[in-house]
């Protein structure tokens, strides 16, 4: 006997996992998790920063909306970011601070002095900077908790080991079946499925949209001297490195973006590699060793921009992924708007902002835009 709810869910990250809690008030919802842990994937490797500009212009609205939401609950914590540059690349610190103008963001332009002040070491050349005061360090595990607590207080289920293998489409909804034979029946079908969500979609008979998995490495280094708690956030405005304290060791990614299957993918030498070869151009500090690396997937639609909404295709389907390098600092108010569009409820304060279209799955159609 298949079990039935009014929603169900594909994918237990925080994109599953928030929209599920937002739901969940309002319907029976189900949420299916493949792994035995739900921030298994992405969401459990995250770098951790919440950085207005981070994603884009079009992605601004949507982390600044999240901002108060994260702060009064405690899963921020003050961090600072910095972008830096070297001499021919002022006009890319210019260029930047132009595109995030009337955005929203906080940001002031530095000079060296400005940018040696908050790197203790730094390397001569590096001569630019632009400062974003807002940018915070987010309590990831916290608050996918949080947001799990939440769905299962509100009356939601979550299915552990439930990788869904068959979406059959009938009248008026969907039957689905995991690996292990478990079947439910749902009125919609949520894709919040990460890296899987072209897989799922295509399960389902829906149309892929060219969600595309690119693979992040992380490494975590041991440095002398050790990094001061207070070191922001360090980007390179060309896009070779960040780097962050955490612990007294060093958060250090050379902001790869290699394509990927959807897979559990793992951090490769030469990435690493190359993230410390970064660091030592940047800063006099001696690495002591890599203590742990790590990758993750981080998964773009074709412009780059979410996707929230109802398939043009199947109304009974939901795209609620390409959540890319953003996906935690925009959780909170992502998964509202993906509940209001859900549910035809109107939008509140945190969502009113919002421009719905920039994110809708129909902006793919053929012969839109
Ligand atoms: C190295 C790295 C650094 C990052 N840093 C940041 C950061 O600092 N700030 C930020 O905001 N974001 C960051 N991100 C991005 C962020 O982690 C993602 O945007 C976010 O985690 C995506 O969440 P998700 O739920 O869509 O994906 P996931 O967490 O991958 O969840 C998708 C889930 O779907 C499940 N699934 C797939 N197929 C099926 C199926 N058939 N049946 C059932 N379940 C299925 C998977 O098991 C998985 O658990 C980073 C990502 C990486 C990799």
């Amino acid at each position: 006997m298949a079990e039935r709810f009014d929603i169900a869910i594909v994918g237990g990250g925080m994109a599953g996992a928030s929209l599920g809690a937002e739901l969940a008030p309002h319907a029976r919802v189900v949420v299916l998790e493949a792994e035995d842990r739900p921030g298994y994937h992405a969401t459990g490797r995250s770098a951790a920063f919440w950085e207005e500009c981070y994603g884009g212009r079009g992605i601004v609205p949507l982390t600044l909306a999240s901002g108060a939401y994260l702060r009064e609950r405690g899963f921020l914590a003050r961090r600072g970011a910095l972008y830096i540059g070297r001499e021919g690349q002022h006009g890319e610190l210019d260029a930047f601070m132009a595109r995030f103008t009337d955005s929203g963001a906080t940001l002031e332009r530095l000079g060296r002095e400005g940018v040696a002040a908050q790197v203790p070491g730094l390397r001569d050349g590096w001569t630019g900077g632009v400062w974003e005061e807002a940018c915070a360090d987010i309590d990831v595990a916290g608050l996918h908790a949080h947001y799990l607590a939440e769905l299962r207080r509100a009356g939601g289920t979550v299915e552990l080991r439930a990788r869904v293998s068959h979406a059959v489409r009938r009248a008026g909804g969907w039957t689905v079946a995991t690996e292990r034979g478990a079947r439910f029946e749902a009125d919609l079908l949520i894709d919040a499925a990460g890296a899987w969500a072209d897989e799922v979609a295509e399960m389902a008979g829906v149309a892929a949209l060219g969600i595309a998995p690119l693979q992040r490495t992380v490494a975590q280094v041991r440095v002398d001297p050790q990094p001061s708690p207070d070191l922001p956030l360090v980007l390179d405005i060309g896009g070779a490195f960040y780097f962050k304290p955490e612990n007294g060791r060093l958060w250090l990614s050379p902001q790869d973006e290699t394509p990927s299957a959807p897979c559990d993918t793992a951090p490769g030498e030469l990435a690493v590699a190359q993230a410390v070869a970064a660091l030592q151009e940047v800063v006099d500090w001696r690495v002591e060793a890599v203590e742990r690396k790590w990758a993750g997937l981080r998964s773009f639609a074709p412009d780059r921009r979410p996707v929230y909404g109802f398939d043009p295709g199947d109304g009974a389907f939901f795209w609620f992924a390409g959540q890319g390098g953003f996906g935690i600092q925009t959780a909170p108010a992502a998964a509202r708007l993906g509940a209001q569009l859900v549910l035809g409820r109107p939008r509140d304060a945190m969502t009113e902002r919002l421009d719905a279209d920039l994110y809708a799955p129909a902006r793919f159609a053929a012969g839109s835009g």
